[in-house]
């Protein structure tokens, strides 16, 4: 039995409707962007329609409505992920990628140098591995990389080893967009902590998933995209302990996020206003505030079981021959997703073939090449879950591997 009503969700998702030569769609590319329900489109046309205006500085009715919208949306997102100081921990910007390279230019940039270490893990997607990598290049810092086991798991004991006083951030996926791995992030803070680091928390691929409370980890930073959760493109989220983020410099200048300024100085605006230079992304964090409502009222605990099943039945049920492997930890305990490979047929193929019956994956490295370094493959087709979908798309995602096989055979 499903633990969503599913066929209810689906109807506030029309595209989920259309068909490619007769097929209806079956999308499993949930965790490259989800799709956006009625309430949250109704959101964003009913912004345009009714109250669009600039925030903050206007004091007609219209600025002042959506400054009011804007602003609670950041309460609302700071509620959904159990920030408690609320809005001022709470940085609006354009994905998970810009809150990392917030963080790397504000902190690490001022703060890293010659015999600090950033440690990060052999999962890492690129947003934050490329990042770190290039911020230790300008600062002198070295990165180390936590590796995993055979399963696919952090290797715990090299993390301890890794982790030590010349750690001064630890950057993590919470996660895997590749192997489905669950991290143990709150684990690692403790770890960090102990040797006076920070912890990043890469949140890509749990916020949208399951229920994520930041105290609970005790995660300095954490980030994640609307875009993965039910709310449009355009709007990705930093969160930072409030002391953190006072105290670091601002990553963009211009209006907005200034106090005073005169023609030698300037000071900077309270936060969260202080890291949002220019005008922001309205809209869209309204709407993101709007899908915060959609998934809650799901329930952020059915959907994360309701996905673990899925990726259980997708992984036993493509493990079925044994040319398909299967990257990660065993179907009972991984996010919602599959990464894997069919014997003797490229990723690129496969795909292709599976869009033939009308069953969207993605096919590549999914941002981390080093990891598909480490597995010992260029490229692996991934299959995500979300709120919507459902074993009979398993099936059809399974069938259109078995022509695949019987194409190449
Ligand atoms: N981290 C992880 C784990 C991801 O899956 C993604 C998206 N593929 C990102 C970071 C980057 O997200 P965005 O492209 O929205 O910045």
């Amino acid at each position: 039995a499903e633990t969503l009503n599913v066929e209810r969700i689906r109807e506030d998702f029309p595209i989920l409707e259309r068909e490619f030569d007769g097929t209806q769609l079956v999308y499993l590319d949930n965790a490259a962007t989800t799709h956006t329900p009625e309430p949250v489109v109704e959101t964003i046309t009913d912004y345009y329609r009714t109250y669009n205006a600039n925030v903050h500085r206007g004091i007609h009715q219209l600025s002042q409505e959506a400054s009011i919208a804007y602003e609670e949306a950041h309460d609302r997102v700071a509620e959904f992920i159990g920030a408690s100081g609320g809005r001022e921990e709470i940085v609006f910007t354009k994905n998970t990628t810009e809150s990392m390279n917030l963080v790397a230019y504000a902190w690490g940039l001022n703060e890293l140098g010659p015999g600090d270490e950033v440690v990060l893990t052999e999962m890492e997607h690129h947003a934050s591995l490329v990042t770190w990598q290039q911020i230790a290049k300008r600062t002198g810092a070295e990165c180390k990389y936590i590796p995993i086991t055979d399963e696919g798991r952090l290797d715990m004991e090299a993390a301890d080893e890794l982790i030590t006083d010349d750690t001064k951030m630890v950057s993590v996926v919470h996660v895997s967009n590749t192997l489905g791995t669950i991290n143990p992030v709150s684990e690692l803070a403790d770890v960090a902590h102990d040797h006076g680091a920070y912890i990043f928390v890469d949140g890509a691929q749990s916020v949208p998933n399951r229920p994520v409370d930041v105290e609970a980890i005790d995660a300095d930073f954490l980030a994640f995209s609307g875009h993965k959760m039910a709310g449009p493109t355009g709007i990705g989220v930093l969160y930072g302990k409030r002391h953190i983020l006072e105290g670091m410099e601002p990553y963009l200048y211009g209006g907005e996020m200034i106090l005073k300024v005169d023609f030698e100085d300037s000071t900077w605006n309270e936060l969260p206003w202080k890291y949002e230079a220019g005008t922001p992304v309205i809209c869209q964090g309204i709407a993101l505030a709007s899908a915060c409502d959609y998934l809650d009222d799901i329930g952020m605990e059915r959907i994360e079981r309701h996905e673990a099943e899925l990726a259980a039945y997708a992984y036993d049920r493509l493990r079925e021959h044994d040319d398909v492997e299967v990257y990660g930890p065993p179907g009972d305990d991984r996010g919602g997703l599959v990464a894997f490979n069919l014997e003797g047929v490229h990723a690129h193929d496969l795909s292709s073939i599976l869009n033939d019956s009308a069953v969207a994956v993605r096919a590549g490295d999914h941002c981390t090449q080093p990891l598909h370094d480490v597995l010992g493959a260029t490229a692996s087709a991934r299959a995500s879950f979300y709120i919507y979908n459902t074993r009979a798309e398993v099936d059809r995602l399974v069938e259109a591997v078995d022509d695949a096989r019987q194409l190449f055979a």
